[in-house]
């Protein structure tokens, strides 16, 4: 375990049993950072990346919450203070797809995709920003009071037809996360949001099982890859550290050029 840039940082991880969350617990375990993987379901993955992290040196513990619900977010932040005093770090990770056509999309479509990537980010980086305010800068810890990662998708600014309730959430995500930032600045918490592109998880596996599936996927990423929970997972890191302290209410992108528009690369 390096002693790098987290050391000693704790950081909590929701939806980190799976995907990109667990690249991210992976990666801010691998900076020195004790990590808090949040599951809604899966208790057996979640341990599997504690183990991970403890088998290499680190230290982590798994909480089951469901994010869109606040009695069980406000729930798992107590357990968080308990084991470990108090967070410096959050990743807002969680989220899901209940994909349908526009005009037949369910209300409970609707609202379980709004309730878990939209309300879940806001129902925890409330109660991080409150031990944030409450505890400040600690300068043996970090120069900020505290940093929220919101997991965006290049969806805060690609339309996606019938996806309607997913880019919704994540172009809601997009003004929460830069509306929080430029409030909580004065606090010195930092709020950024990551957009990835497509990455090799779960959640979009229809997309690369197959070889076509994956050449149909591909005409949308310039760089030609599709992506990997490490590549999130560094970028995390690193935006959670030090040397990203005067980055705040911006997204980054991550995802080989999906968002340069790859349609007008031959003059449209
Ligand atoms: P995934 O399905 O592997 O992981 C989603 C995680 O969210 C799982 O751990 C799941 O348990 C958790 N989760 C779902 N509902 C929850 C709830 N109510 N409470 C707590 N946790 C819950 O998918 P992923 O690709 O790793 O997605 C992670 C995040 O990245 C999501 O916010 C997704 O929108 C975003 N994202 C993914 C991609 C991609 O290409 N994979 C692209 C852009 C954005």
């Amino acid at each position: 375990m390096s002693t790098a840039k987290l050391n000693g940082q704790i950081a909590l991880v929701t939806g980190g049993d799976s995907g990109i969350g667990k690249g991210v617990a992976l990666a801010l375990a691998e900076a020195g950072a004790k990590v808090v993987v949040n599951y809604a379901h899966h208790a057996e993955a979640a341990e599997e990346v504690v183990k991970h992290i403890t088998d290499a040196g680190g230290e982590a513990f798994s909480c089951k919450a469901d994010v869109s619900q606040e009695a069980q977010v406000q729930a798992m932040f107590k357990e968080v203070f308990k084991q470990y005093g108090t967070i410096d770090i959050l990743v807002n990770n969680a989220g899901l797809q209940k994909d349908a056509k526009f005009v037949d999309m369910t209300l409970d479509e609707w609202n379980t995709v709004i309730g878990i990537n939209l309300t879940g980010q806001f129902l925890c980086a409330r109660e991080a920003a409150k031990e944030f305010i409450r505890r400040g800068v600690d300068d043996t810890r970090s120069r900020a009071a505290g940093k929220i990662i919101c997991m965006s998708s290049v969806h805060e600014v690609i339309p996606w037809g019938g996806h309607v309730n997913y880019a919704s959430s994540k172009g809601g995500i997009m003004m929460l996360m830069k509306s929080m930032a430029q409030e909580l600045a004065p606090h010195k918490i930092r709020v950024v949001a990551i957009g990835p592109g497509a990455i090799q998880t779960p959640i979009n596996k229809e997309a690369w099982e197959t070889p076509e599936a994956l050449n149909k996927l591909l005409t949308l990423i310039p760089y030609n890859r599709i992506g990997q929970p490490e590549d999130i997972g560094k970028l995390a890191a690193w935006l959670a550290s030090d040397d990203a302290d005067y980055i705040t209410g911006t997204t980054i992108f991550s995802d080989g050029g999906m968002t340069l528009y790859p349609g007008f690369a031959d003059n449209g």
